[in-house]
Protein backbone atom coordinates (compact mmCIF):
# COMPACT_ATOMS: atom_id res chain seq x y z
CA UNK A 1 0.00 0.00 0.00
CA UNK A 2 1.56 3.84 -0.96
CA UNK A 3 2.24 6.10 1.93
CA UNK A 4 -0.03 8.33 0.71
CA UNK A 5 -1.67 8.82 3.91
CA UNK A 6 -4.41 11.18 3.76
CA UNK A 7 -6.18 9.41 1.02
CA UNK A 8 -8.93 7.46 1.94
CA UNK A 9 -9.56 4.20 1.60
CA UNK A 10 -13.00 2.46 0.88
CA UNK A 11 -14.80 -0.27 2.66
CA UNK A 12 -17.52 -1.89 0.38
CA UNK A 13 -20.32 -3.32 2.21
CA UNK A 14 -22.23 -5.86 0.68
CA UNK A 15 -24.04 -8.81 2.37
CA UNK A 16 -21.80 -8.18 5.86
CA UNK A 17 -23.88 -5.35 7.47
CA UNK A 18 -21.50 -5.06 10.84
CA UNK A 19 -18.56 -3.49 12.45
CA UNK A 20 -17.78 -6.35 14.72
CA UNK A 21 -15.74 -9.42 13.05
CA UNK A 22 -15.81 -8.10 10.01
CA UNK A 23 -12.14 -8.59 8.10
CA UNK A 24 -12.73 -6.25 5.49
CA UNK A 25 -13.37 -3.20 8.00
CA UNK A 26 -10.36 -4.61 10.16
CA UNK A 27 -7.94 -4.42 7.12
CA UNK A 28 -9.05 -1.19 5.92
CA UNK A 29 -8.46 0.53 9.20
CA UNK A 30 -5.45 -1.15 9.95
CA UNK A 31 -4.28 1.10 6.90
CA UNK A 32 -4.37 3.85 9.35
CA UNK A 33 -6.43 5.99 6.17
CA UNK A 34 -10.08 8.02 6.58
CA UNK A 35 -12.35 4.61 6.15
CA UNK A 36 -15.21 5.51 3.80
CA UNK A 37 -17.99 2.89 4.45
CA UNK A 38 -20.20 2.50 1.29
CA UNK A 39 -23.27 0.44 0.22
CA UNK A 40 -24.04 0.57 -3.91
CA UNK A 41 -27.55 -1.10 -4.45
CA UNK A 42 -26.96 -2.40 -7.30
CA UNK A 43 -30.39 -4.30 -9.22
CA UNK A 44 -28.73 -5.66 -11.76
CA UNK A 45 -25.38 -6.49 -10.46
CA UNK A 46 -25.96 -8.82 -7.64
CA UNK A 47 -26.84 -12.25 -9.44
CA UNK A 48 -30.53 -12.93 -8.81
CA UNK A 49 -32.44 -9.35 -7.78
CA UNK A 50 -33.43 -9.21 -3.95
CA UNK A 51 -37.10 -10.66 -3.05
CA UNK A 52 -39.73 -8.44 -1.40
CA UNK A 53 -38.75 -9.68 1.91
CA UNK A 54 -35.50 -9.12 1.79
CA UNK A 55 -35.80 -5.96 0.26
CA UNK A 56 -37.78 -4.88 3.37
CA UNK A 57 -34.79 -6.79 5.66
CA UNK A 58 -32.11 -4.43 3.98
CA UNK A 59 -34.04 -1.45 4.27
CA UNK A 60 -34.21 -1.62 8.12
CA UNK A 61 -30.12 -3.42 8.21
CA UNK A 62 -29.11 -0.58 5.96
CA UNK A 63 -30.46 1.95 8.55
CA UNK A 64 -28.56 0.13 11.56
CA UNK A 65 -25.71 0.22 10.06
CA UNK A 66 -26.03 3.85 9.05
CA UNK A 67 -26.71 4.59 12.68
CA UNK A 68 -23.78 2.58 14.21
CA UNK A 69 -21.53 4.37 12.07
CA UNK A 70 -22.93 7.97 13.10
CA UNK A 71 -22.02 7.05 16.67
CA UNK A 72 -18.90 6.55 15.55
CA UNK A 73 -18.73 10.25 14.19
CA UNK A 74 -19.31 9.00 10.33
CA UNK A 75 -22.03 7.22 8.29
CA UNK A 76 -22.88 5.16 5.44
CA UNK A 77 -22.86 6.21 2.19
CA UNK A 78 -25.82 5.04 -0.11
CA UNK A 79 -26.01 4.90 -3.45
CA UNK A 80 -28.23 3.06 -6.30
CA UNK A 81 -26.89 2.10 -9.81
CA UNK A 82 -23.90 -0.13 -11.66
CA UNK A 83 -21.42 -0.69 -8.60
CA UNK A 84 -18.51 -0.66 -10.84
CA UNK A 85 -19.60 2.83 -12.23
CA UNK A 86 -20.71 4.05 -8.45
CA UNK A 87 -17.56 2.85 -7.24
CA UNK A 88 -15.14 4.52 -9.71
CA UNK A 89 -17.35 7.83 -9.28
CA UNK A 90 -16.46 7.57 -5.33
CA UNK A 91 -13.22 7.37 -6.53
CA UNK A 92 -12.92 10.07 -8.45
CA UNK A 93 -14.84 12.14 -5.75
CA UNK A 94 -12.81 11.28 -2.79
CA UNK A 95 -9.47 9.92 -4.11
CA UNK A 96 -9.87 6.67 -2.62
CA UNK A 97 -7.44 4.25 -4.20
CA UNK A 98 -8.32 1.17 -2.24
CA UNK A 99 -11.45 -0.63 -2.03
CA UNK A 100 -11.60 -3.39 0.74
CA UNK A 101 -14.82 -5.93 0.55
CA UNK A 102 -15.64 -9.51 1.90
CA UNK A 103 -16.56 -11.36 -1.32
CA UNK A 104 -19.44 -13.20 -2.01
CA UNK A 105 -19.39 -16.52 -3.08
CA UNK A 106 -22.45 -17.22 -5.08
CA UNK A 107 -21.46 -17.53 -8.97
CA UNK A 108 -22.86 -14.29 -10.51
CA UNK A 109 -21.93 -11.97 -7.87
CA UNK A 110 -18.72 -13.71 -7.51
CA UNK A 111 -18.21 -13.09 -11.25
CA UNK A 112 -19.58 -9.65 -11.10
CA UNK A 113 -17.23 -8.86 -8.06
CA UNK A 114 -13.77 -10.47 -10.01
CA UNK A 115 -14.85 -7.70 -13.08
CA UNK A 116 -14.75 -5.07 -10.47
CA UNK A 117 -11.87 -5.74 -9.39
CA UNK A 118 -10.38 -6.62 -12.87
CA UNK A 119 -11.64 -2.56 -13.91
CA UNK A 120 -11.04 -0.51 -10.91
CA UNK A 121 -7.46 -1.55 -11.37
CA UNK A 122 -6.98 -0.28 -14.31
CA UNK A 123 -7.80 2.49 -12.88
CA UNK A 124 -4.91 1.79 -10.71
CA UNK A 125 -7.25 1.05 -7.48
CA UNK A 126 -6.55 -1.98 -5.87
CA UNK A 127 -9.31 -4.35 -4.49
CA UNK A 128 -8.85 -6.48 -1.54
CA UNK A 129 -11.14 -9.36 -1.06
CA UNK A 130 -11.92 -11.28 2.37
CA UNK A 131 -13.80 -14.09 3.48
CA UNK A 132 -16.40 -12.69 6.33
CA UNK A 133 -19.08 -14.93 5.90
CA UNK A 134 -18.10 -18.45 5.88
CA UNK A 135 -16.19 -20.31 8.50
CA UNK A 136 -13.78 -21.69 5.46
CA UNK A 137 -13.99 -20.09 1.85
CA UNK A 138 -14.96 -22.32 -0.52
CA UNK A 139 -12.59 -24.01 -2.25
CA UNK A 140 -10.85 -24.77 0.66
CA UNK A 141 -12.94 -27.62 1.82
CA UNK A 142 -11.60 -30.46 -0.23
CA UNK A 143 -11.71 -34.47 -0.48
CA UNK A 144 -8.34 -36.54 0.05
CA UNK A 145 -8.37 -36.42 -3.78
CA UNK A 146 -8.75 -32.76 -3.72
CA UNK A 147 -12.45 -32.91 -5.13
CA UNK A 148 -15.62 -30.63 -3.72
CA UNK A 149 -17.42 -33.04 -1.32
CA UNK A 150 -20.95 -34.11 -2.60
CA UNK A 151 -21.75 -35.97 0.53
CA UNK A 152 -22.66 -33.56 3.96
CA UNK A 153 -21.15 -35.28 6.91
CA UNK A 154 -17.56 -35.67 5.25
CA UNK A 155 -17.79 -32.10 4.52
CA UNK A 156 -18.79 -31.10 7.74
CA UNK A 157 -15.67 -33.34 9.37
CA UNK A 158 -13.41 -31.48 7.27
CA UNK A 159 -14.73 -28.40 8.04
CA UNK A 160 -14.78 -28.50 11.87
CA UNK A 161 -11.19 -30.30 12.38
CA UNK A 162 -9.17 -27.71 9.96
CA UNK A 163 -11.19 -24.70 11.25
CA UNK A 164 -8.40 -22.59 13.10
CA UNK A 165 -8.81 -20.50 16.48
CA UNK A 166 -9.05 -17.43 16.14
CA UNK A 167 -9.29 -14.17 18.45
CA UNK A 168 -12.41 -12.58 18.63
CA UNK A 169 -12.09 -8.98 15.86
CA UNK A 170 -14.50 -6.36 17.64
CA UNK A 171 -15.24 -3.10 16.27
CA UNK A 172 -12.07 -1.32 15.33
CA UNK A 173 -10.87 0.96 17.84
CA UNK A 174 -9.37 3.81 15.57
CA UNK A 175 -11.83 3.90 12.99
CA UNK A 176 -11.37 7.26 11.37
CA UNK A 177 -14.45 8.70 9.57
CA UNK A 178 -14.64 11.56 7.32
CA UNK A 179 -17.58 13.22 6.45
CA UNK A 180 -17.03 11.76 2.55
CA UNK A 181 -19.43 12.58 -0.32
CA UNK A 182 -22.85 12.62 -0.46
CA UNK A 183 -25.04 9.89 0.11
CA UNK A 184 -28.60 8.99 -1.57
CA UNK A 185 -31.50 9.23 1.09
CA UNK A 186 -32.64 5.22 1.46
CA UNK A 187 -36.52 6.51 2.13
CA UNK A 188 -36.27 7.71 -1.62
CA UNK A 189 -35.04 3.95 -2.38
CA UNK A 190 -38.30 2.71 -1.19
CA UNK A 191 -37.53 -0.63 0.55
CA UNK A 192 -40.14 -0.83 2.66
CA UNK A 193 -43.51 -2.22 0.95
CA UNK A 194 -46.23 0.48 0.93
CA UNK A 195 -49.35 -0.56 -0.96
CA UNK A 196 -50.25 -2.47 0.29
CA UNK A 197 -47.73 -2.91 3.40
CA UNK A 198 -47.93 -6.46 3.71
CA UNK A 199 -45.57 -6.12 6.62
CA UNK A 200 -47.17 -4.95 9.40
CA UNK A 201 -46.76 -8.39 11.36
CA UNK A 202 -43.19 -9.03 11.30
CA UNK A 203 -41.45 -8.93 14.15
CA UNK A 204 -37.74 -8.55 13.74
CA UNK A 205 -35.01 -6.51 14.84
CA UNK A 206 -32.80 -6.31 11.57
CA UNK A 207 -29.14 -5.03 12.42
CA UNK A 208 -25.94 -5.90 13.96
CA UNK A 209 -27.30 -4.93 17.40
CA UNK A 210 -30.44 -7.18 16.91
CA UNK A 211 -28.73 -10.02 15.75
CA UNK A 212 -26.22 -10.24 18.53
CA UNK A 213 -29.03 -9.85 20.81
CA UNK A 214 -31.06 -12.57 19.35
CA UNK A 215 -27.43 -14.87 19.80
CA UNK A 216 -27.48 -14.28 23.27
CA UNK A 217 -31.26 -15.20 23.77
CA UNK A 218 -31.17 -18.48 22.20
CA UNK A 219 -28.29 -19.30 24.17
CA UNK A 220 -29.57 -18.79 27.40
CA UNK A 221 -32.62 -20.20 26.68
CA UNK A 222 -33.53 -22.31 23.92
CA UNK A 223 -29.60 -23.90 22.95
CA UNK A 224 -29.97 -26.09 26.17
CA UNK A 225 -32.55 -28.16 24.08
CA UNK A 226 -32.04 -27.51 20.74
CA UNK A 227 -31.41 -31.03 19.43
CA UNK A 228 -35.19 -31.98 20.29
CA UNK A 229 -36.57 -28.69 20.41
CA UNK A 230 -35.83 -27.41 17.18
CA UNK A 231 -38.41 -29.68 15.66
CA UNK A 232 -40.89 -28.40 17.40
CA UNK A 233 -42.67 -25.54 15.52
CA UNK A 234 -44.80 -23.75 18.17
CA UNK A 235 -41.65 -23.30 20.04
CA UNK A 236 -39.13 -20.40 20.00
CA UNK A 237 -36.75 -23.63 20.04
CA UNK A 238 -34.39 -22.25 17.61
CA UNK A 239 -31.97 -19.45 17.05
CA UNK A 240 -34.10 -17.28 14.50
CA UNK A 241 -30.03 -15.62 12.93
CA UNK A 242 -31.19 -17.20 9.18
CA UNK A 243 -31.58 -13.52 8.11
CA UNK A 244 -29.31 -12.10 10.01
CA UNK A 245 -26.55 -14.66 9.40
CA UNK A 246 -28.09 -14.04 5.62
CA UNK A 247 -27.01 -10.13 5.12
CA UNK A 248 -24.00 -11.08 7.52
CA UNK A 249 -24.95 -8.42 10.59
CA UNK A 250 -23.20 -11.10 12.64
CA UNK A 251 -20.37 -13.88 11.86
CA UNK A 252 -20.70 -17.41 11.72
CA UNK A 253 -17.56 -17.29 13.45
CA UNK A 254 -18.75 -15.04 16.42
CA UNK A 255 -21.94 -17.56 16.58
CA UNK A 256 -19.73 -20.65 16.50
CA UNK A 257 -17.31 -18.87 18.90
CA UNK A 258 -20.34 -18.14 21.85
CA UNK A 259 -22.09 -21.66 21.23
CA UNK A 260 -19.02 -23.45 22.01
CA UNK A 261 -18.31 -21.29 24.78
CA UNK A 262 -21.37 -21.82 26.32
CA UNK A 263 -20.45 -25.30 25.87
CA UNK A 264 -17.13 -25.25 26.97
CA UNK A 265 -18.34 -23.71 30.54
CA UNK A 266 -20.84 -25.69 31.45
CA UNK A 267 -23.79 -23.53 30.31
CA UNK A 268 -24.98 -26.65 27.84
CA UNK A 269 -24.34 -29.97 26.66
CA UNK A 270 -21.97 -30.61 24.45
CA UNK A 271 -24.25 -32.48 22.15
CA UNK A 272 -26.66 -29.68 21.95
CA UNK A 273 -23.93 -27.36 21.14
CA UNK A 274 -22.96 -29.74 18.65
CA UNK A 275 -26.03 -30.04 17.12
CA UNK A 276 -26.50 -26.60 16.47
CA UNK A 277 -22.81 -26.23 14.77
CA UNK A 278 -24.14 -28.95 12.42
CA UNK A 279 -26.76 -26.71 11.21
CA UNK A 280 -24.00 -24.15 10.74
CA UNK A 281 -22.36 -26.49 8.64
CA UNK A 282 -25.36 -26.86 6.74
CA UNK A 283 -25.20 -23.13 5.63
CA UNK A 284 -21.51 -23.97 4.52
CA UNK A 285 -22.33 -27.10 2.72
CA UNK A 286 -24.62 -24.93 0.65
CA UNK A 287 -22.89 -22.04 -0.25
CA UNK A 288 -19.81 -24.56 -0.83
CA UNK A 289 -21.90 -26.61 -3.16
CA UNK A 290 -23.14 -23.58 -5.30
CA UNK A 291 -19.98 -22.26 -5.76
CA UNK A 292 -18.47 -25.16 -7.12
CA UNK A 293 -21.62 -26.32 -8.95
CA UNK A 294 -22.56 -23.23 -10.11
CA UNK A 295 -25.63 -25.04 -12.42
CA UNK A 296 -27.79 -26.34 -9.89
CA UNK A 297 -29.09 -22.81 -8.87
CA UNK A 298 -31.12 -23.37 -12.01
CA UNK A 299 -30.95 -26.97 -12.63
CA UNK A 300 -31.35 -30.20 -10.59
CA UNK A 301 -27.80 -31.40 -9.21
CA UNK A 302 -28.88 -34.76 -10.20
CA UNK A 303 -29.30 -34.72 -13.85
CA UNK A 304 -31.40 -37.20 -14.51
CA UNK A 305 -34.00 -34.99 -12.46
CA UNK A 306 -34.21 -32.81 -14.72
CA UNK A 307 -36.54 -35.09 -16.67
CA UNK A 308 -39.01 -35.32 -13.95
CA UNK A 309 -42.76 -34.76 -15.65
CA UNK A 310 -43.28 -31.62 -13.29
CA UNK A 311 -47.15 -30.64 -13.37
CA UNK A 312 -48.56 -27.46 -14.40
CA UNK A 313 -51.03 -26.53 -11.70
CA UNK A 314 -51.17 -22.53 -11.97
CA UNK A 315 -54.52 -23.65 -9.15
CA UNK A 316 -52.33 -26.06 -6.98
CA UNK A 317 -49.83 -23.52 -7.03
CA UNK A 318 -51.82 -20.65 -5.63
CA UNK A 319 -53.60 -22.84 -2.57
CA UNK A 320 -50.02 -23.63 -1.80
CA UNK A 321 -48.75 -19.78 -1.73
CA UNK A 322 -51.79 -18.77 0.10
CA UNK A 323 -52.30 -21.93 2.78
CA UNK A 324 -55.39 -23.04 1.10
CA UNK A 325 -54.78 -27.26 0.46
CA UNK A 326 -56.65 -28.19 3.61
CA UNK A 327 -53.99 -29.74 4.89
CA UNK A 328 -53.41 -27.85 8.15
CA UNK A 329 -49.81 -27.90 8.51
CA UNK A 330 -48.70 -27.03 4.71
CA UNK A 331 -51.54 -24.22 5.71
CA UNK A 332 -50.16 -23.25 8.96
CA UNK A 333 -46.70 -23.04 7.39
CA UNK A 334 -47.92 -21.11 4.79
CA UNK A 335 -49.00 -18.30 6.21
CA UNK A 336 -46.60 -18.19 9.17
CA UNK A 337 -44.45 -17.55 6.30
CA UNK A 338 -46.68 -14.61 4.54
CA UNK A 339 -47.18 -13.04 8.07
CA UNK A 340 -43.58 -13.12 9.42
CA UNK A 341 -40.95 -13.87 6.61
CA UNK A 342 -40.23 -16.74 8.26
CA UNK A 343 -41.04 -20.50 8.38
CA UNK A 344 -39.92 -23.06 10.97
CA UNK A 345 -37.47 -25.32 9.64
CA UNK A 346 -39.18 -29.20 9.71
CA UNK A 347 -42.24 -26.71 8.06
CA UNK A 348 -40.53 -25.83 5.00
CA UNK A 349 -39.75 -29.40 4.56
CA UNK A 350 -43.07 -30.37 5.12
CA UNK A 351 -44.62 -27.96 2.66
CA UNK A 352 -41.60 -27.81 -0.34
CA UNK A 353 -42.47 -31.85 -0.16
CA UNK A 354 -46.27 -30.97 -0.32
CA UNK A 355 -45.20 -28.96 -3.63
CA UNK A 356 -42.88 -31.49 -5.38
CA UNK A 357 -44.59 -34.52 -4.32
CA UNK A 358 -48.24 -34.09 -3.51
CA UNK A 359 -48.70 -31.59 -6.17
CA UNK A 360 -45.80 -32.56 -8.71
CA UNK A 361 -44.95 -28.64 -9.11
CA UNK A 362 -41.10 -28.07 -10.24
CA UNK A 363 -39.63 -27.33 -7.04
CA UNK A 364 -38.24 -23.94 -8.93
CA UNK A 365 -41.95 -22.68 -8.55
CA UNK A 366 -41.67 -23.31 -4.28
CA UNK A 367 -38.14 -21.74 -4.72
CA UNK A 368 -39.02 -18.95 -6.47
CA UNK A 369 -41.77 -17.98 -3.63
CA UNK A 370 -39.79 -18.74 -1.09
CA UNK A 371 -37.31 -16.04 -2.66
CA UNK A 372 -39.84 -13.31 -2.25
CA UNK A 373 -41.25 -14.10 1.22
CA UNK A 374 -38.92 -15.32 3.11
CA UNK A 375 -36.28 -12.47 5.10
CA UNK A 376 -33.56 -15.09 5.06
CA UNK A 377 -34.02 -15.87 1.37
CA UNK A 378 -30.15 -16.91 0.29
CA UNK A 379 -29.75 -18.55 -2.93
CA UNK A 380 -27.30 -20.97 -1.78
CA UNK A 381 -29.26 -22.23 1.03
CA UNK A 382 -32.68 -22.18 -0.52
CA UNK A 383 -31.91 -23.94 -4.04
CA UNK A 384 -30.21 -26.93 -1.81
CA UNK A 385 -32.45 -27.25 0.52
CA UNK A 386 -35.16 -27.47 -2.48
CA UNK A 387 -33.42 -29.65 -4.23
CA UNK A 388 -32.80 -31.80 -1.46
CA UNK A 389 -36.22 -32.06 -0.39
CA UNK A 390 -37.13 -32.95 -4.16
CA UNK A 391 -34.22 -35.80 -3.99
CA UNK A 392 -32.34 -34.00 -7.00
CA UNK A 393 -29.82 -32.14 -4.71
CA UNK A 394 -26.37 -33.67 -3.36
CA UNK A 395 -26.87 -35.73 -0.27
CA UNK A 396 -30.93 -35.24 -1.12
CA UNK A 397 -33.32 -37.20 0.75
CA UNK A 398 -34.22 -39.65 -1.94
CA UNK A 399 -37.71 -38.85 -4.00
CA UNK A 400 -39.51 -42.08 -2.91
CA UNK A 401 -39.17 -40.44 0.83
CA UNK A 402 -42.39 -38.46 0.96
CA UNK A 403 -43.28 -36.62 3.78
CA UNK A 404 -47.03 -37.23 4.80
CA UNK A 405 -48.08 -34.11 6.28
CA UNK A 406 -51.09 -35.71 8.58
CA UNK A 407 -48.65 -37.81 10.66
CA UNK A 408 -45.92 -35.23 10.24
CA UNK A 409 -48.78 -32.73 11.66
CA UNK A 410 -49.42 -35.38 14.80
CA UNK A 411 -45.95 -35.69 15.41
CA UNK A 412 -44.62 -32.12 15.78
CA UNK A 413 -47.37 -30.42 16.13
CA UNK A 414 -49.37 -32.87 18.77
CA UNK A 415 -51.48 -29.88 20.77
CA UNK A 416 -52.08 -28.49 17.56
CA UNK A 417 -50.57 -25.11 18.51
CA UNK A 418 -48.97 -24.04 15.80
CA UNK A 419 -51.83 -24.84 14.03
CA UNK A 420 -54.21 -23.33 15.93
CA UNK A 421 -51.88 -20.38 15.69
CA UNK A 422 -51.53 -19.83 12.11
CA UNK A 423 -54.76 -21.40 10.90
CA UNK A 424 -57.69 -19.74 13.56
CA UNK A 425 -60.72 -20.87 11.16
CA UNK A 426 -59.59 -24.72 12.81
CA UNK A 427 -58.61 -23.25 16.47
CA UNK A 428 -61.91 -24.89 17.94
CA UNK A 429 -61.60 -28.48 15.95
CA UNK A 430 -60.53 -31.11 19.46
CA UNK A 431 -56.59 -32.59 18.73
CA UNK A 432 -58.03 -35.81 17.17
CA UNK A 433 -59.40 -34.10 14.29
CA UNK A 434 -57.27 -30.86 14.20
CA UNK A 435 -54.60 -32.71 11.06
CA UNK A 436 -57.32 -34.30 9.01
CA UNK A 437 -60.38 -31.80 9.34
CA UNK A 438 -61.99 -33.70 6.55
CA UNK A 439 -62.48 -36.89 8.43
CA UNK A 440 -64.40 -35.35 11.56
CA UNK A 441 -67.84 -36.14 11.96
CA UNK A 442 -70.43 -33.42 10.76
CA UNK A 443 -71.58 -32.61 14.28
CA UNK A 444 -67.99 -32.07 15.47
CA UNK A 445 -67.19 -30.11 12.61
CA UNK A 446 -70.52 -27.99 13.16
CA UNK A 447 -69.87 -27.61 16.59
CA UNK A 448 -65.98 -26.04 15.62
CA UNK A 449 -68.27 -23.81 13.24
CA UNK A 450 -66.08 -25.31 10.61
CA UNK A 451 -67.74 -25.52 7.22
CA UNK A 452 -65.49 -27.47 4.90
CA UNK A 453 -65.29 -26.28 1.53
CA UNK A 454 -66.57 -22.69 2.86
CA UNK A 455 -64.47 -21.92 5.84
CA UNK A 456 -61.83 -24.58 5.43
CA UNK A 457 -60.55 -25.88 2.04
CA UNK A 458 -61.08 -30.03 1.86
CA UNK A 459 -57.63 -31.72 0.99
CA UNK A 460 -56.88 -30.50 -2.72
CA UNK A 461 -54.95 -33.67 -2.98
CA UNK A 462 -55.69 -37.07 -1.92
CA UNK A 463 -52.57 -38.02 0.28
CA UNK A 464 -52.54 -42.26 -0.67
CA UNK A 465 -53.16 -41.02 -4.70
CA UNK A 466 -51.14 -38.09 -4.65
CA UNK A 467 -48.11 -40.39 -2.98
CA UNK A 468 -48.92 -42.89 -5.78
CA UNK A 469 -48.85 -40.18 -8.85
CA UNK A 470 -45.16 -39.09 -7.23
CA UNK A 471 -43.74 -42.58 -6.97
CA UNK A 472 -45.10 -43.28 -10.82
CA UNK A 473 -43.56 -39.83 -11.87
CA UNK A 474 -39.92 -41.63 -10.05
CA UNK A 475 -40.42 -44.34 -12.33
CA UNK A 476 -40.38 -42.33 -15.53
CA UNK A 477 -36.89 -40.62 -14.66
CA UNK A 478 -34.19 -43.57 -14.47
CA UNK A 479 -32.41 -42.18 -11.00
CA UNK A 480 -29.09 -43.28 -10.90
CA UNK A 481 -26.76 -43.64 -8.11
CA UNK A 482 -24.72 -41.17 -6.83
CA UNK A 483 -21.05 -40.34 -8.21
CA UNK A 484 -19.87 -40.79 -4.70
CA UNK A 485 -16.28 -39.75 -5.61
CA UNK A 486 -15.24 -37.06 -3.38
CA UNK A 487 -16.84 -38.13 -0.57
P1 LIG B 1 -31.36 -22.67 13.50
O1 LIG B 1 -31.95 -24.03 13.70
O2 LIG B 1 -31.18 -21.84 14.69
O3 LIG B 1 -29.98 -22.89 12.74
C1 LIG B 1 -28.89 -21.97 12.85
C2 LIG B 1 -28.45 -21.54 11.47
O4 LIG B 1 -27.97 -22.65 10.73
C3 LIG B 1 -29.55 -20.92 10.63
O5 LIG B 1 -29.74 -19.57 10.95
C4 LIG B 1 -29.01 -21.14 9.23
O6 LIG B 1 -28.08 -20.14 8.88
C5 LIG B 1 -28.29 -22.46 9.35
N1 LIG B 1 -29.15 -23.57 8.92
C6 LIG B 1 -30.03 -24.27 9.67
N2 LIG B 1 -30.60 -25.25 8.93
C7 LIG B 1 -30.08 -25.13 7.69
C8 LIG B 1 -30.28 -25.84 6.47
N3 LIG B 1 -31.11 -26.87 6.37
N4 LIG B 1 -29.61 -25.43 5.38
C9 LIG B 1 -28.75 -24.39 5.41
N5 LIG B 1 -28.52 -23.69 6.55
C10 LIG B 1 -29.18 -24.05 7.66
N6 LIG B 1 -32.21 -21.17 5.17
C11 LIG B 1 -31.79 -19.94 4.84
O7 LIG B 1 -31.01 -19.33 5.58
N7 LIG B 1 -32.22 -19.34 3.69
C12 LIG B 1 -33.09 -19.96 2.84
O8 LIG B 1 -33.44 -19.39 1.79
C13 LIG B 1 -33.56 -21.25 3.19
N8 LIG B 1 -34.46 -21.90 2.39
C14 LIG B 1 -34.89 -23.16 2.76
C15 LIG B 1 -35.79 -23.83 1.93
C16 LIG B 1 -36.27 -25.10 2.27
C17 LIG B 1 -37.22 -25.84 1.36
C18 LIG B 1 -35.84 -25.69 3.48
C19 LIG B 1 -36.34 -27.06 3.88
C20 LIG B 1 -34.94 -25.04 4.30
C21 LIG B 1 -34.45 -23.78 3.96
N9 LIG B 1 -33.52 -23.09 4.77
C22 LIG B 1 -33.08 -21.85 4.40
C23 LIG B 1 -32.87 -23.77 5.92
C24 LIG B 1 -33.53 -23.60 7.28
O9 LIG B 1 -34.90 -23.86 7.21
C25 LIG B 1 -33.32 -22.22 7.87
O10 LIG B 1 -31.96 -21.86 7.82
C26 LIG B 1 -33.74 -22.21 9.35
O11 LIG B 1 -35.09 -22.60 9.47
C27 LIG B 1 -33.55 -20.82 9.90
O12 LIG B 1 -34.02 -20.73 11.21
P2 LIG B 1 -33.02 -20.56 12.43
O13 LIG B 1 -32.08 -19.45 12.15
O14 LIG B 1 -33.84 -20.47 13.66
O15 LIG B 1 -32.24 -21.94 12.38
Amino acid sequence: MGSDTARPVIVWFRRDLRLAENPALTAATATGRPVLPVYILDDDGDGRPHGAASLWWLDKSLRALDADLRQRGGRLILRRGNAEAELLRLIEQTGADHVFMNRRFEPDAFANDADIAHALKAEGVECHGFNGSLLARPGSVLSGTGKPYRVFTPFMKALLQDLPERPETPVPATLILPAGPSSEDIDTWALHPSVPDWSQSFDWTPGEVGATEALTAFIESALADYAAGRDIPERLSTSRLSPHLHFGEISPRSVVRAVCAASIQGHVAPAQADKFITEIAWREFSTHLLHQFPFMAERAFRPEYDNMPWRSDPEGLKAWKTGATGYPLVDAGMRQLWATGWMHNRVRMVVASFLVKHLLIDWREGEAWFWDTLVDADLASNVQNWQWVAGSGADAAPYFRIFNPVTQGEKFDPAGRYVRRWVPELRALPDRWLHVPWTAPSAVLADAGIRLGHTYPRPIVDHAEARARALEALKLISVRPMDEEGV
